[in-house]
């Protein structure tokens, strides 16, 4: 990694000359810049496919945003005369990891529909992330309902308009479209919610001016089921990193979060000769003490921790050379990290290594929507980013936006919080991007032909498998 102060980049698919006029009269927003200085060097790199995608994107979101009352169109469902423009709305659900990975989803969906990414007024993600997209907000004006202000309404639900859809369709009556829908894409999605991975369906939606774009998953391993979306994806990611390239370049922490990310990095992470990153999900916001004998048996096992010297025999010496380890422990709990260096304390190491460990904060629990909370939990996400290993608790959502960042696939712990340590404690999984929950499998898709539909989601596409020791589908 170099350091800031030996190269600042303005990297390919990030720059714009305009976005700097754009920053001065809002905020510096270091880290659209920076934040490309620190993570690992990888063959990640953006296609130009996807570069032209994006400045086109940006010119489009101009073009609908500046000059039109969105709130007057909104109420009225319709968009600005003589124009394409079409909108999709993402409203947040649930914690800050979840909101990244489906705010990710919900831009890849408005490139690959034409489709201006619009973001609910009443989302706390604006404090926490910079406005992306050159001389113009992503910001809804006040007064445009939230998902779940909408949701309420049973016609807004788009399962009970695919079967209008299809009543009609049989009835052979015409289709009477509305302007505004809600697409509800959680993890606890209603099997009738999932016809949003149907082509008709999507044909359907495509008449819609306003979309409500509602999830917290990360939904994007389904595009590729449709045939339309399957083909942009692999011309715009022919190295498959869609979480990389889309969330790289659409998620820039505000400088708050990013100046306490510089901070702990130069304090305790830039002198290290190999970076760990252990991302510990405390689901009950208790410490299980079975979990601190797992994070050490994954981290030997695959040699990411040192391993330990007869201490009888060892004495620490300080010119002795070794590595210098630093280990980025987040979680709500501090004796996961308190652990880590107990052990390294009173023991010496077999390669006479060094380990420093980092615990940014210790929150006790997740507290939702509060300001500071969420930016020191966006800071470590970010910090765990960094970081050339990453062990990661399966199914969390905030380890998925980290690893997904950071191109790298995390080791994944076997049977976490299951009471005891499994053999083999952990293994590394087939994906560095985030995993789809919940996802469509061996379903129909009835406005497509009686017998379509999509397969075995696990192996009907080379792009798409299922997420190892995980629930769900990655892209691979
Ligand atoms: P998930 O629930 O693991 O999928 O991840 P989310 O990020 O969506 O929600 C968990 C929330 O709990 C986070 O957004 C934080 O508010 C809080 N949280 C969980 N783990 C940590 C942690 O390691 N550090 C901090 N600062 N907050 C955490």
């Amino acid at each position: 990694v170099l350091g800031l102060k030996d190269k600042i980049i303005l990297p390919a698919n990030q720059y714009h000359p305009a976005m700097a006029k754009e920053e001065n009269m809002q905020s510096k927003c270091r880290s659209r810049y920076e934040q490309h200085c620190f993570w690992q060097a990888s063959d990640y790199k953006p296609s130009p496919e996807f570069l032209d995608v994006l400045r086109e994107y940006e010119k489009y979101h101009r073009d609908c945003v500046q000059g039109h009352d969105l709130l007057d169109l909104n109420d009225r469902g319709s968009v600005p005369k003589n124009t394409s423009c079409k909108y999709v709305i993402w409203s947040d659900m649930d914690g800050n990891g979840n909101q990244l990975i489906s705010l990710v989803s919900a831009f890849l969906y408005g490139l690959m529909t034409g489709r201006v990414l619009l973001m609910t007024p009443k989302a706390q993600l604006q404090y926490m992330l910079c406005e992306p997209f050159p001389f113009s907000s992503w910001l809804a004006p006040e007064g445009i309902p939230h998902a779940s202000e909408r949701y309420e309404t049973p016609e807004e639900r788009h399962s009970v308009f695919y079967e209008q859809a299809l009543q009609n369709k049989s009835d052979g009556k015409p289709i009477v479209t509305p302007k505004h829908l809600v697409v509800m894409n959680s993890h606890w999605i209603q099997p009738d919610d999932l016809r949003f991975f149907c082509q008709g369906e999507q044909k359907l939606l495509d008449q819609i001016p306003w979309l409500y774009f509602w999830s917290n998953n990360y939904i994007a391993p389904g595009y590729y089921f449709l045939p339309n979306f399957r083909t942009k994806l692999n011309k715009w990611f022919p190295d498959r990193a869609l979480f990389l390239h889309a969330g790289r370049y659409l998620l820039s922490p505000r400088d708050e979060i990013w100046e306490r990310v510089l901070r702990f990095y130069y304090a305790y992470l830039d002198f290290a000769d190999r970076r760990v990153g252990i991302q510990v999900r405390s689901w009950d916001g208790n410490y299980d003490p079975v979990i601190s004998e797992h994070i050490m048996s994954c981290g030997w096992r695959w040699g990411l921790l040192p391993k330990l010297a007869d201490t009888k025999s060892e004495e620490f010496r300080d010119d002795s050379g070794g590595e210098r380890i630093s280990v980025v422990v987040t979680s709500l709990r501090r004796e996961y990290a308190e652990g880590i260096v107990e052990v390294f304390a009173n023991n010496g190491t077999v390669g006479h290594e060094t380990v420093t460990v980092l615990n940014p904060s210790s929150e006790g629990y997740q507290m939702f929507g509060q300001i500071d909370h969420d930016r020191k939990a966006i800071s470590e996400i970010w910090l765990l980013s960094f970081t050339e290993q990453i062990i990661s608790t399966p199914k969390s959502t905030f380890g998925y936006v980290a690893h997904g960042l950071a191109g790298r696939k995390p080791f994944v712990f076997n049977k976490f919080g299951g009471g005891e340590v499994p053999d083999p404690p952990c293994l590394e999984s087939n994906m560095p991007g985030p995993c789809f929950i919940n996802h469509p499998h061996n379903m129909l898709c009835p406005l497509d032909g009686p017998s379509d539909g999509i397969g075995d989601s696990f192996t009907v596409l080379p792009e798409v498998r299922h997420c190892l020791l995980q629930w769900g589908i990655g892209v691979v």
